[in-house]
């Protein structure tokens, strides 16, 4: 053990083993069972004090899976018959918490990861963390483990993400990140400008309205509105049918449920639903619920937003101002892994993403894996999860 007091750090010994996961989230989760299946030793590491953060921490009380159940199961456990298709949050946390148990999951929590580096001399990761959490007058803990492979589940949402807005500080009323938001309870009779309209920003705005907040919600771009069971109709379809043509259905039923959506102040892009989400990784609107109260005028779309002025005042980009109580930044995220990862410029992108595509994105070199960073969604996560342990398996039993 190593006490510095100048720098107030103190480095615990080195803990060894075979393979490294960082992030308990679905992907790290379903990498940690697919190991204790084929009893590959590991050690999971967790920033926070949870498994899965985004779903227990950072979402809200009325949150449910966009997609049928089938399609967001975590390795080797299928959700319960009697969940519902669209699984709400209180049932996936219990899952998430069975799954864990069946699995003998125990991440450990409140590590950090601040620095990994592949050892060429000796064959190894090295994966350094803070401790978060705990006594912060102490001296800050610094952990390192070693580990022959290192998988990164860090999730495509790890830093929440607010744009720069001019005279935000400025501005005297609530603001927060949609993963702040709990529930509209307490916006109950106030102004509340919901930024930005991807799926978190339309279910804010629709929790807000039906707790009877005055809800804006800025649509900037061009968006597809799909209902549930037409995005589930077209991922089954898309097994046997071209995208193309999967999209120009998509396409027709959206028409044929919503109408013309120029009417409310919104507009559908050109290209279809799912070429948009293989190109940019954008999902299109799975309506749960806003549409309706958009349509009655429950819910007031505006264009983007320009600046803020007076404190409380917003200035769109049609020149109008509109006076709010709260902002919600449904912004969406930025990636880290870049920030921490060292030397692995070859295989991830700047902004955190693989750099090899779709399905080689999960294997990099010297015994790096990483799952869930392809934006396949949980279904996708883990596949790669069971990829990434059998390939390790493969090795190990040369
Ligand atoms: C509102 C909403 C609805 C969604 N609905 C669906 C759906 O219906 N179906 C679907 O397939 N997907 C859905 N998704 C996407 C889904 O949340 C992700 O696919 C899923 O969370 C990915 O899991 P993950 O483990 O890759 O990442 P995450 O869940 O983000 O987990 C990553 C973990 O890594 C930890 N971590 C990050 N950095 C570090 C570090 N440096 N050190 C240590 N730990 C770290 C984090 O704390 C976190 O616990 C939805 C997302 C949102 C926001």
């Amino acid at each position: 053990m190593n006490l510095s007091a100048g720098n107030q750090k103190m480095t615990t010994g080195v803990e060894q083993t075979a393979a490294i996961i960082v992030g308990a989230g679905p992907a790290g989760l379903s990498t940690a069972a697919s190991f204790h299946q084929l009893s590959i030793p590991y050690t999971l590491l967790e920033r926070e004090d949870c498994v899965a953060s985004l779903f227990n921490k950072k979402s809200f009380d009325r949150f449910h899976l966009h997609l049928p159940k089938r399609f967001c199961q975590l390795a080797h456990m299928p959700f319960p018959a009697k969940f519902p298709t669209f699984v709400p949050r209180i049932d996936l946390l219990k899952y998430l918490d069975d799954y864990a148990s069946r699995f003998d999951i125990k991440p450990k929590f409140g590590n950090l990861v601040k620095h990994a580096k592949y050892d060429e001399d000796r064959k190894m990761w090295r994966v350094e963390t803070k401790m978060i959490g705990g006594d912060r007058s102490v001296a800050e803990e610094v952990r390192c483990y070693e580990g022959r492979y290192l998988v990164v589940a860090t999730g495509e949402n790890t830093e929440p993400f607010v744009p720069e807005v001019d005279g935000l500080s400025g501005f005297k009323g609530e603001v927060i990140h949609s993963t702040e938001y709990k529930s509209g309870k307490k916006y109950e009779n106030k102004n509340v400008l919901v930024v930005g309209s991807g799926n978190s920003g339309m279910e804010i705005a629709h929790d807000l309205s039906e707790y009877g907040a005055k809800t804006s919600i800025i649509v900037r771009s061009p968006i597809h509105i799909i209902s549930k069971w037409s995005v589930t109709i077209g991922l089954l379809l898309l097994k046997i049918w071209s995208l193309r043509f999967v999209d120009s259905l998509l396409v027709w039923s959206s028409k044929l449920m919503y109408g013309d959506i120029t009417k409310y102040g919104m507009q559908r892009p050109k290209e279809g639903p799912f070429f948009i989400k293989v190109r940019d990784n954008k999902y299109p609107v799975i309506d749960m619920g806003a549409f309706k109260n958009i349509k009655s005028g429950k819910i007031q779309v505006l264009p983007a937003l320009k600046s803020i002025k007076d404190g409380d005042e917003v200035v769109f980009e049609n020149g109008k101002c509109y006076q709010f109580d709260a902002i919600i930044f449904a912004t969406g995220f930025r990636r880290s892994t870049q920030l921490w990862l060292e030397g692995n410029d070859c295989f991830l992108n700047k902004d955190g993403t693989p750099k090899p595509m779709y399905p080689n994105h999960w294997k990099g070199e010297n015994g790096f894996y990483c799952a869930g960073l392809a934006g396949t969604g949980l279904i996708g996560a883990a596949m790669d999860a069971q990829k990434i342990a059998q390939d390790i398996c493969n090795q190990i039993s040369k």
